[in-house]
Parts: C-alpha cells; structure tokens; sequence
C-alpha cells in the first residue's frame, strides 16, 4: 500500500465515523502536537510500540492536512527528492 492508498484509507474511515477534518488550523495544531508527542516518546524512553504509535499518529495528522489541501504526499516527496538530487 503505498501513501496516497493509506491517506484514502485513512478519509473512508473517518468519513465514515462523520468525522472529515475541516479547519487546516485546527489540525496543524494537532500535528505539532503529535510530533511534541514524538519527541516526549524519545524523552521517555517509551516502547517501541508507543513510539511507533506517535509516528503513526503524525502520518495521521499529515494525511489529514495534505488531503484538505488535496496535496499527493507521494508526488511532493518524489519532487523534493529529485530536487535534492540535483542540488
Ligand atoms: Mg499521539
């Protein structure tokens, strides 16, 4: 499954659960959040799991954001790749 299959996913489940993000602001928030949440995962020495479950949790607000903006992370990463190639 690649990126743009896991961020539809990701909208037909909270479709679903009548919960679609709708104000970009509010999930920026929620993704600086998550990231805090990384970072505290560090910190903390958490599990594995736990941290795994703060980097699945930024993949989730990311997703949330690029799909508000309609952005395809896959075709944005690639040409920032390629950029970067050629640097
Ligand atoms: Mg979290």
């Amino acid at each position: 499954m690649n990126l743009e299959e896991l961020k539809e996913k990701q909208m037909a489940q909270m479709k679903k659960k009548d919960c679609l993000p709708k104000d970009q602001i509010e999930v920026v928030l929620h993704l600086v959040e998550e990231v805090g949440e990384v970072a505290e995962a560090i910190r903390e020495n958490q599990s594995k799991e736990d941290f795994e479950n703060e980097v699945a949790d930024v993949l989730w607000q990311l997703n949330k954001l690029a799909w508000i903006r309609g952005i395809n992370l896959e075709e944005v990463f690639l040409r920032k790749l390629k950029k970067n190639e050629e640097r």
